[in-house]
């Protein structure tokens, strides 16, 4: 089973996370970004690696933890990260603004797997090359520091609310369903179902009356769905936190599954190259007065959402290639000739 969170969490420290805290300083102009939207070359890969080794000290690049540093598995506490995930994100945080993770999971077990202790995090409010790596748990709501687990204001609330879910999904019975219990979110899944279709059914419906029974909200993802605290916490939160850095020119995500959307789309506002097609998330007010390019890099696969796919400027296959581009990005930065300012 999944270890319990470590650490003390504490309230985020005031006007920690505010969007358009720095809005007041000078960005220079960018240039578009090698690679566009919606191209899918074999190529582009190539292009993404140079658009991310040209402005690393402006750069900030976060990274999804389930299928894109892992695989994803039958048994969410069997997910490992990929060989040379870890590597890559200690050495890219020698030359990027910030690099990071951004997950569903608790901050505690992705500090635990990727073995960067809170000490090895850059802290709430950073504005670092200090060779920080940035962990938020729980789709942004925890955030790993030095002094502990900083979890957003709000969700401490809910956890009551959350636990009688979780009370009332286990007392449901239903056949093969696995609920994971990750303090600030419950998560239901069925890819061990002996019958899919059943169990996925069944664990919707449950989500669907407890979401409306408690004001939880319901996030589907890949054979699962997740009830979580309804406080506007998002991984497209923690996107916009860091664009409003001074000195953040740059923004990349990788991500694979439904809660990945929201940090694209939070690029596409941030850069202006949203579609606004009504799907709601979409075209939503800019950040006023900023000046920065994205790169969105989904993982592939059958399972991946038509949304993400559509956002995406680079599609790759599996998350051995987004653990691979990253070491080649590291490997570049490393090496003395790189050229890189
Ligand atoms: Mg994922």
């Amino acid at each position: 089973m999944l270890r319990p969170p470590r650490g003390p969490t504490r309230a985020p420290a005031p006007g920690a996370g505010t969007t358009g805290a720095h809005l007041g300083c000078a960005r220079a102009d960018l240039a578009p970004p090698a690679v566009t939207e919606g191209s899918r070359r074999s190529s582009d890969d190539r292009s993404a690696l140079a658009w991310l080794a040209s402005h690393p000290g402006q750069t900030v690049l976060f990274t999804d933890f389930d299928g894109t540093l892992s695989r994803i598995v039958a048994r969410p506490e069997l997910a490992r990260p990929l060989p040379g995930s870890a590597e890559a994100l200690s050495r890219l945080a020698r030359h990027l603004f910030a690099v990071g993770v951004v997950s569903g999971r608790p901050a505690a077990w992705l500090s635990e797997e990727l073995a960067i202790t809170p000490e090895a995090t850059g802290g709430e409010g950073s504005a670092h090359r200090g060779g920080g790596i940035e962990i938020y748990g729980q789709h942004g709501i925890e955030h790993l520091t030095p002094g502990g687990i900083v979890v957003a204001e709000g969700a401490l609330s809910w956890r009551s609310a959350l636990a009688r879910v979780r009370a009332s999904a286990l007392e449901a019975g239903i056949p093969d369903l696995e609920v994971e219990d990750k303090t600030y979110g419950v998560t239901l899944h069925w890819r061990q179902a002996a019958d899919q279709v059943e169990t996925a059914g069944r664990a919707e419906e449950l989500a669907r009356q407890q979401a409306a029974a408690t004001g939880l909200v319901a996030r589907p993802g890949k054979a699962s769905i997740e009830l979580v605290a309804p406080i506007g916490v998002d991984k497209g939160t923690v996107v916009r936190r860091w664009a409003a850095k001074c000195g953040v020119e740059r923004i990349a995500f990788f991500g694979d599954d439904e809660s990945d959307v929201a940090a694209f789309a939070a690029i596409d506002e941030i850069t202006g190259t949203g579609r606004d097609d009504g799907g709601g998330a979409i075209g939503q007010q800019k950040i006023a007065g900023l000046k920065i390019a994205g790169l969105k890099i989904a993982v592939g696969g059958p399972e991946a959402p038509g949304e993400l796919l559509r956002r995406a400027d680079l599609v790759l296959a599996t998350p051995e290639e987004a653990v691979r581009l990253l070491m080649e990005l590291a490997e570049q930065l490393d090496s003395p000739g790189s050229g890189a300012p």
